[in-house]
């Protein structure tokens, strides 16, 4: 079991060296980053958030966002890996029983176990708090569950699934329930691939459930109790999560950016670098006032989360827009700024660029989440 400073300090090592080296491959082959993940798993990366007790490091959001920045601003793909397996982690280890920690819980805390979500069903799309899906109570007290599963990050590669359901019976699409489910249970399958713009080394795809058959054992918290679980424990991760990665992203283009502003010069001008233009410097300067933008709205929601304050929920959803915005106004500016050179695949802005996008289609979408702080800032229920 490796302490938080020696697992920040190891996720830091790995990304700068390991990840940085491999990015542009993977992307290029989308493929899923095995060999990131192994090397994170026997650093103890993959076991941040597990409690010490059950193999992990026992860290928080303020370590999984230093985690998942460091790790985007290397290898985005493999950030958004780590991140859907520290929710899945997360969710397990603050509602699971004690029999299902000690099944699930030090393997994947030494990276033997990848975790992810799977939540999102094309029939309730970006609202994926309201599965359409539900457990079927067959005779004979056994329970089973039908559904699609969109989009999920790691399908196929991951060794268990958090998978969101209406309850049996359900009267109300927020009565659901979060199950664990490992791979390979029978009726459980990928479909396909889904082949995102960015954030392409990856194995992201559909997954299909046919009549899996559900143990109340593998359910996470009491019946019924999946939206609320999604809510206190989900939200905040992923929420805080995606916007770490995009505050990475951002970083990634500011470094990018200012070291071909100071080495790309002009043989006309009498070998001039592009920073000594003002509009060049303007252009930089909106892309250091982004990424601190992100980072400043990052680090007070986080503040706010560790302390309780009541005021945390609205910048919790508040955080994955502004940092997504963040991110895309720092990217779009250092592709002005790029020209042809970022146009191209040469200098590793492309990559970024692409990757850049996911954040505000994710669900909660930043036009849902809008919708949400709307309701919130005027009264309104938000369900
Ligand atoms: C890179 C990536 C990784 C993902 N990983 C996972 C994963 O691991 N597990 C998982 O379960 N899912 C995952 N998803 C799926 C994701 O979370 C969403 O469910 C999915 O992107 C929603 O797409 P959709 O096309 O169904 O959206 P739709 O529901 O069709 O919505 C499309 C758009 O409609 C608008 N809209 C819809 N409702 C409203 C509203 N109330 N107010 C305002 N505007 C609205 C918004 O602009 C929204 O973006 C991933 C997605 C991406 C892009």
């Amino acid at each position: 079991m490796a302490d938080i400073k020696t697992v920040l300090a190891e996720n830091e090592k790995l990304s700068k060296e390991v990840l940085r080296a491999s990015a542009d491959q993977i992307d290029q082959a989308r493929r899923f980053p095995r060999e990131n993940c192994d090397v994170l798993g026997k650093a103890g990366v993959l076991g941040l958030l597990i409690p010490t007790q059950y193999g992990g490091a026992g860290g928080g959001l303020a370590e999984m966002s230093h985690v998942l920045d460091t790790q985007a601003q290397n290898c985005a793909s493999t950030a958004m890996v780590t991140l859907m397996h520290y929710c899945a982690t997360a969710v397990i280890a603050a509602k699971g029983s004690d029999a299902l920690k000690q099944q699930f819980l030090p393997a994947c805390a030494r990276g033997e176990n990848i975790s992810t979500l799977a939540f999102s069903e094309a029939g309730s799309g970006g609202h994926f708090y309201m599965p359409v899906s539900e457990v079927r109570q067959s005779g004979g007290g056994h329970k089973t569950l039908t559904a699609m599963k969109s989009f999920v990050t790691s399908a196929g590669e991951a060794d268990s699934y958090v998978v969101s359901a209406r309850k049996a019976g359900a009267a109300a699409p927020t009565e659901t329930n979060l199950y664990v489910i490992a791979k390979g249970a029978p009726g459980f399958s990928t479909q396909g691939r889904f082949e995102g713009l960015g954030l392409a080394g990856n194995a992201s795809a559909p997954m299909s459930l046919t009549e899996v058959a559900i143990d109340d054992a593998t359910r996470l918290g009491g019946d019924g109790t999946g939206f609320q679980s999604m809510l206190e424990i989900v939200l905040p991760h992923f929420q805080i999560g995606v916007a770490s990665v995009s505050v990475g992203i951002a970083k990634a283009a500011h470094q990018t950016i200012v070291a071909r502003m100071t080495t790309r010069k002009y043989a006309h001008a009498g070998g001039a670098a592009l920073a000594s233009i003002p509009r060049v410097q303007f252009l930089v300067a909106e892309i250091t006032l982004a990424v601190n933008s992100g980072q400043a709205f990052l680090r007070e929601t986080i503040r706010k989360a560790l302390a309780a304050d009541p005021a945390a929920l609205f910048d919790v959803l508040g955080v994955k827009v502004a940092a997504a915005d963040a991110c895309l106004t720092a990217v779009s500016r250092a592709m002005t700024l790029g020209g042809g050179w970022a146009f191209g695949k040469r200098g590793g802005l492309e990559r970024i660029f692409r990757d850049a996008q996911a954040a505000a289609v994710m669900a909660p979408s930043s036009d849902v989440l809008k919708d949400f702080i709307g309701k919130a800032t005027l009264g309104l229920p938000l369900f």
